[in-house]
């Protein structure tokens, strides 16, 4: 059983992993399991090219950022388990955490973070009942979001980036994925506001 378990692999979903990942050394965080199923075929970012990006020289692409966001995630925290080639169909409640199924496996997490992404064409059963129009898209463009606070939908159960009804930019995406584990963090450390600094 995975302690935290993120599903998809674009910014939002890449960022929770980071910081969630960086907190390895510390007490509370270094024996916990902590996956993250990278799909990609559909993030925004595919089409993205990034001029605007606070750190992020112009001219990059959203799909270089896919790849090296995998790629950095490995090298940095390998014990972050990225699952590869799988899509979530269904998500379910468990005694004591969740039932993740994709096409090919099934995972159980104690918490789960959302971060497929604002499209109304979201497949993944069992979150029907938190979906509801985006709070901050244009109504023709048929967003959505899950309905939460401070990125709880319900007990274990998170969601980041544009599915939790923040506006579409890259920056805002990240932020929530990092807000999410810090989150996650403070949980872990008994409550105590927890962020994870590394220094010159
Ligand atoms: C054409 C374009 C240009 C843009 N330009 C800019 C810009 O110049 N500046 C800027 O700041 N922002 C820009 N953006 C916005 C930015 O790309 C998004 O705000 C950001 O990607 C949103 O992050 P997210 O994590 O919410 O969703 P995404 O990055 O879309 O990630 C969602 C992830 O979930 C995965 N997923 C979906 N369904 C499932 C499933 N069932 N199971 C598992 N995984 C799943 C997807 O494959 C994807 O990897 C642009 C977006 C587009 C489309």
């Amino acid at each position: 059983m995975f302690d935290a378990l993120i599903i998809g692999g674009g910014a939002s979903g890449l960022s929770c992993a980071l910081v969630l990942g960086s907190a390895k050394d510390k007490a509370f965080a270094n024996n916990k399991k902590i996956g993250i199923i990278t799909h990609q075929k559909t993030s925004h970012l595919q089409e993205a090219l990034f001029n605007n990006v606070l750190g992020v020289p112009s001219g990059t692409t959203g799909k270089s950022i896919l790849t090296s966001g995998l790629e950095k995630l490995y090298a940095l925290y390998s014990h972050i388990e990225q699952i590869e080639k799988e899509k979530v169909i269904k998500l379910s409640k468990t005694s004591n955490g969740f039932l993740v199924e994709t096409n090919k496996n099934s995972y159980t997490s104690k918490i789960v973070v959302i971060a497929v992404g604002y499209t109304d064409l979201i497949t993944i059963r069992g979150l029907e009942n938190y979906i509801e129009p985006h709070p901050r898209a244009k109504v023709e463009k048929s967003r959505i979001w899950l309905k939460n606070k401070d990125h709880v939908i319900e007990n274990g159960l998170y969601v980041a980036g544009t599915l939790a009804g923040w506006r579409s930019q890259f920056a805002i995406a990240s932020g929530s994925g990092a807000h999410v584990a810090t989150d996650i963090l403070t949980l872990w450390n008994n409550g105590e506001h927890t962020k994870v600094h590394d220094k010159v």
